[in-house]
């Protein structure tokens, strides 16, 4: 592309930071305004499927994931009152043969630490809240609660779930799952697991389920243990949570699971919340990527995955439509990108039942544990989000 673009990014999360590397990567400058003082990612492990993976590669970060990621070898479910395996699903080399690219878990702090370096010095603005967003002739405009204001060709909302730019977009409001989700890193010498074999381990029971997985290089794992609750009252959606709720919730499953969370030094608590799918959520210079715009339940662990997927089909489209074509390239980016994660976003909020197990009840109802062949994930594992913006 001859000319550059100019583009403002609402949000430093995985989604914003995403964007900003894609588009410094495609020679565009673009600036990122994040709302807190101090730019990281808290709340454990996230898992990163081939369809992203494969993508972080593209920027240039498959040696960082390479010494801080885990590639991992099966996922596995299981029941948490005996510890039984339910249902096992082999990645580790064949994911790679089939799919050219791992399965990945890691410490989020690693990834948006890696996402951040890939930018130019002073690409992030810090404590810069955005408080509004509206449509101009040839440009956006993004106001900030300090009273200052910038314009730009193009306006990424990547602020989250709580979105302030979807709200000049989208009518909506978040809608609560009844379930809280209890997140810690625990260090890998307080438990038992085998690190020689990297899993993700959940394990299924009645109303709630817990994931656990290794991260930082198999140093810790991080887990993630669901707890129903009829309302959420806090203001914020994640607060500080105690060790010994989660404990308690647990106190009947098997003693791998009550000695992981119960090794946790501290656990956050997050209020599990996901919108309804919407068509459209792109104005003429504006647009949205990642939780902004399609926040789903982590149900499959993708909602890191598909903003990953956002920013590299909205760069490439950008690119392909040039800058003097910005509505037609939001259009078009939002056109790929929204049956995808209206699928996802739909089976996300649907598995919130299939990994809850009724009473002693093996999933599938089967004794014997199936063994599922990851090929029945190519659907979603062995999409391209930049290539199809040219196919
Ligand atoms: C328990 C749990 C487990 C998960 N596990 C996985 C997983 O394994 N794999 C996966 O792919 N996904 C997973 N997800 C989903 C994933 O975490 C999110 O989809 C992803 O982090 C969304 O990134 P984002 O950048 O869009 O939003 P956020 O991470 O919410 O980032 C938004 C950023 O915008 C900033 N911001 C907000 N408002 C403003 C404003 N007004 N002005 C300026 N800045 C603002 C925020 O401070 C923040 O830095 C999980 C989610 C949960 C809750």
């Amino acid at each position: 592309m001859h000319q550059k673009l100019d583009v403002a990014v609402l949000g430093g999360g995985i989604a914003g930071l995403t964007v900003a590397a894609a588009l410094s990567r495609a020679g565009v400058r673009c600036e990122v305004f994040e709302q807190t003082r101090q730019l990281s990612e808290v709340g454990a492990g996230v898992q990163i499927a081939p369809n992203a993976s494969r993508l972080l590669h593209r920027l240039g970060l498959r040696r960082r994931l390479g010494l801080t990621a885990l590639t991992v070898e099966a996922i596995e479910l299981r029941t948490g009152h005996d510890d039984r395996l339910v249902r096992r699903t082999v990645l580790g080399q064949r994911c790679e043969q089939l799919f050219d690219a791992p399965y990945y878990t890691v410490h989020r702090a690693d990834l948006h630490q890696g996402l951040l370096d890939l930018l130019p010095p002073g690409n992030v603005h810090l404590n810069s809240r955005c408080v509004g967003v509206a449509d101009g002739a040839g440009h956006a405009t993004a106001w900030f609660e300090d009273g200052s204001s910038v314009d730009a060709p193009v306006i990424v909302g990547a602020d989250g779930i709580h979105s302030v730019v979807r709200e000049s977009l989208v009518a909506d409001e978040p809608r609560f799952s009844g379930q809280t989700i209890y997140r810690g890193v625990v260090p890998a010498d307080r438990l038992d697991f085998p690190p020689a074999e990297p899993k993700v381990r959940l394990w299924l029971g009645p109303d709630r389920h817990c994931v656990c997985y290794p991260v930082s290089g198999g140093r810790q794992y991080s887990f993630g243990a669901t707890i129903p609750a009829a309302t959420w009252h806090a203001e914020s959606w994640s607060a500080t949570g105690s060790v010994s709720d989660v404990v308690a919730a647990y106190r009947d499953w098997h003693p791998a699971v009550r000695r992981l969370v119960g090794a946790a030094d501290s656990v956050g608590v997050w209020a599990l919340h996901d919108r309804d799918t919407v068509g459209h959520w792109s104005g003429d210079h504006i647009t949205l990527v990642g939780d902004a715009a399609h926040p789903m339940l982590p149900f499959m662990a993708q909602g890191a995955n598909q903003a990953i997927e956002d920013a590299f089909t909205l760069v490439a489209c950008l690119r392909r439509h040039g800058p003097g074509n910005v509505r037609a390239a939001l259009r078009h980016y939002e056109s790929l990108r929204q049956p995808r994660t209206d699928a996802i976003q739909r089976m996300s909020r649907g598995n919130t039942k299939k990994l809850h197990l009724d009473d002693g009840a093996t999933a599938g109802g089967s004794a014997r544990p199936a063994n599922e062949d990851v090929l029945e994930k190519a659907w979603l594992y062995d999409y391209d989000a930049e290539a199809v913006v040219a196919a």
